[in-house]
């Protein structure tokens, strides 16, 4: 579109005056000159648009005693498109201007004199009566082209003349002039004015100097982020008479505002999140998110003639944004709103831009501490949640602060773990009936202490129950690098332990196994080889070496079975089957061992049938009559018992059901208590003369307990030292459906 050619401000002022001087009486057209030209002079005035404006309402008020008045115009910028600008009087009415009205007057001619009702039709804010007004609104034309519309509203008492219409027409031109060079200075200066900036540099009154003072004085003692930015939100509604606004932090990864805090909007628009979560919105959409990317503070007289920005709130219609600054980047976004169209002026822009500027560095502060804050949280929750026992301990040993597994590990009650507890001494005196060798960890803590700087490791063993601990002791400095205590980090590393533990017994014992048969059998055989012998010397050496061979067997047997047990490989083959018979098979095949003692049977004669697999159960029983046989002395008595089980016999973890229970009860050796839970472990062997001598692999019980609980049932045992012993274990009954999968005969 061509741009209407450029009219000096003389030119024109003379052309306007003569027009409006040859319609009117004398006296009037003088006073309508009078204004004509001082209107033409403020709107020529070399300020910047929005002042010559405001100017030109100042001057016509008088004359056409309007109660408000507001200019829009379209600017022509760098930004591509045209731009919409809007101006009002200053002490307008809060009611809402009617923009379909405006554009009404846009695409058509001059409304004059006509009487409109206006409300208040917003949602914030106060709830002003509907009231009848005066309006007139004229379009700017000049060329075929419309630069802006022109329109006053009056008390409904008051209606606009034909004299205001024609002084109105004349001034027309003079303003096409003024928005045309405007937009001119707009497309030269890319870094020019935009849409809703003001200028800035505005001074303030010494009011606003004085109201941002005692903010500024709030702002220093406060280290809060979301005190500090409920104070700012606080007094910029306060001094700025907006009715809601609105302060969020910029999240520039995510190219999204946080929500911290807000005011005055209904209740919905801000709902609560769960779990404390803020709200967040992306900064693409509204006036804060552009203020926030553009990093500077941006005013909107009206939101709904801007499509392209949606409001902050319902009804809102001034909006004015501004950034906090940190560093040079937006770290928060500053809104406010009002349901009236012309709430905000500079004034209010430039008061709310240098309360931004005040805030930027208690702000800074603020987020920094409240990083600080966060990040020692987040420590404190990995220190509390730790599996790894940690304690801090000042220059003489004493735990200024443990997390729990620290108390748990060590058994420390925790009442007396938060008294004052000094490790040197309280430690070694807590742990002292579980200490093996208790200077060990006397001397730990007292070399920890001499020497102040070095790292120190240990591992401790502890008894009753068996535990090993590794204890790592760092030395902590403050930020002068001084020495101020040590860091004590313990690790359970029992299970490590027990590895180890059986990795050695399994190499000492197989070997030890492995080498008495072994070295026996090569004995006699070369005795055998290199010398003559009679029959019976013979016999009795070749016998010798069969036991002994057949114990290599057992031994190459049992962990073999082990290691299948252990990889889950051995599947049952269950029948239902009487026991009779397999006690009558096991008392053969252990005929030979039997006969230095006394065994005696006492099977209950309406024994149900078993749900059970034949050949592993007869491996169980065999094992406990063997260990019975081997842990107790000659001519002692065995017995084997078997009924059906009382199911208040049955040990805590016991399935309830019918179940038949089988003991062996001997008159041995006994096992001392402490042993008699860890049997069943995997090569673990009571450590004393008699089971050195009699050897045997530790492997049999764990072998006999999967077994039965393969079966479903339990394994338990009663013992008393030098008094002998009673293993248990129970079968399941051959109950209805059981029964009627597999039944032998045999
Ligand atoms: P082992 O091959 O050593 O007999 P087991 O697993 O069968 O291995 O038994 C583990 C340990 O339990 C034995 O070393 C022994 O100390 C103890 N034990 C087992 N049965 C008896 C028993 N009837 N009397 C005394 N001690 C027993």
């Amino acid at each position: 579109m061509e741009a209407p050619p450029f009219w000096g401000g003389n030119v024109c002022l003379r052309a306007a005056a003569m027009t409006a001087a040859m319609a009117l009486p004398t006296d009037r057209a003088t006073e309508a000159l009078a204004v004509l030209a001082e209107a033409t002079h403020s709107i020529h005035a070399d300020q910047p648009l929005q002042q010559r404006v405001h100017r030109l309402f100042e001057v016509l008020r008088p004359a056409l005693r309007f109660r408000d008045a507001r200019l829009t115009c379209w600017l022509q910028s760098a930004m591509p498109g045209t731009v919409r600008q809007q101006f009002y009087s200053v002490d307008g009415w809060p009611y809402p201007w009617d923009d379909e009205l405006m554009r009404r007057v846009a695409l058509g001619t001059t409304i004059e004199g006509r009487t409109i009702v206006v409300s208040n039709a917003a949602a914030l804010g106060e709830h002003l009566p509907t009231i009848q007004a005066g309006y007139l609104g004229l379009p700017i034309r000049w060329g075929s082209r419309l630069w802006g519309v022109l329109e006053f509203r009056a008390e409904h008492s008051q209606r606009f003349d034909p004299v205001h219409c024609d002084i109105l027409a004349a001034l027309a031109p003079q303003l096409a002039i003024a928005v045309a060079r405007e937009g001119r200075q707009l497309a030269e200066s890319p870094a020019g004015a935009s849409d809703g900036e003001t200028p800035a540099g505005l001074t303030l009154t010494p009011q606003r100097q004085q109201q941002l003072a005692a903010v500024d004085r709030h702002l220093e003692a406060m280290l809060g982020v979301h005190e500090l930015l409920s104070l700012l939100l606080r007094r910029a509604l306060e001094h700025t008479g907006a009715e809601a606004g609105a302060i969020a932090l910029v999240d520039h990864d995510a190219g999204e505002l946080v929500i911290y805090v807000y005011e005055g909007y209904p209740q919905e628009q801000w709902r609560q999140l769960p779990n404390q979560q803020r709200q967040r919105l992306s900064w693409e959409r509204g006036l804060a998110g552009r203020a926030a990317r553009l990093g500077r503070a941006l005013l909107v007289r009206d939101v709904t003639l801007q499509p392209d920005l949606p409001p902050a709130g319902p009804g809102a219609r001034a909006e004015l944004a501004a950034p906090i600054l940190v560093e040079g980047r937006a770290a928060a976004v500053i809104i406010l709103d009002s349901p009236r169209s012309n709430a905000f002026s500079e004034e209010e822009l430039a008061f709310v831009r240098a309360l931004c500027e005040r805030a930027a560095l208690p702000l800074h502060r603020a987020i920094h501490y409240q990083n600080a804050l966060e990040s020692a949280n987040h420590l404190g929750q990995v220190f509390t949640s730790l599996p790894t026992g940690l304690a801090l301990l000042d220059t003489n040993g004493k735990v200024l602060r443990a997390n729990p597994s620290w108390f748990g590990l060590l058994g420390i009650d925790r009442e007396r773990g938060h008294a004052a507890f000094h490790v040197p001494i309280d430690l070694v005196e807590t742990l002292l009936p579980r200490l093996q060798d208790p200077l060990r960890l006397t001397e730990f803590c007292a070399a920890s202490l001499n020497a102040p700087t070095e790292h120190r490791v240990m591992r401790l063993h502890l008894i009753n129950p068996a535990q090993d601990l590794q204890i790592l002791s760092v030395p902590t400095y403050d930020s002068r690098h001084r020495v101020t205590g040590r860091l004590w980090a313990i690790s359970d590393v029992t299970r490590e332990g027990e590895a180890e533990r059986l990795k050695n017994e399994f190499v000492s014992i197989v070997s030890h196994e492995l080498r008495t048969p072994l070295t026996s059998i090569l004995g006699y055989t070369e005795l055998l080889l290199n010398r003559e012998f009679t029959a019976d010397e013979r016999r009795q050496f070749i016998s010798t070496v069969y036991v002994e061979a057949s114990r290599l067997s057992q031994l190459v047997e049992d962990l073999l079975n082990f290691s299948r047990l252990e990889a889950g490989k051995v599947k049952l083959n269950q029948w239902v089957t009487s026991l009779y018979g397999i006690v009558a098979e096991l008392t053969t095949q252990l005929h030979t061992q039997l006969e230095r003692h006394r065994l005696l049977f006492n099977v209950a004669p309406d024994l149900p049938p078993v749900f059970i697999d034949r050949d592993k159960v007869k491996q169980i029983i065999f094992n406990l009559l063997t260990n019975a046989i081997k842990y107790s002395p000659g001519g002692s008595e065995i017995s084997l018992e078997i009924r059906e089980a009382q199911e208040d016999e049955f040990p805590g973890d016991h399935p309830p059901g019918r179940f038949v229970l089988v003991a062996v009860h001997d008159q041995g050796i006994g096992i001392a208590p402490e042993d008699l839970s860890r049997i069943w472990e995997r090569f673990y062997r009571v450590d004393n003369t008699n089971t050195r001598r009699i050897g045997g692999t530790g492997l049999g019980l764990s072998i006999t307990r999967a077994l039965v609980e393969l079966h479903g049932g339990r394994i338990w045992a009663e013992s008393e030292l030098g008094q002998g012993s009673s293993f248990f274990f129970t079968l399941p009954v051959a109950t209805e459906p059981a029964a009627g999968r597999k039944a032998r005969s045999r």
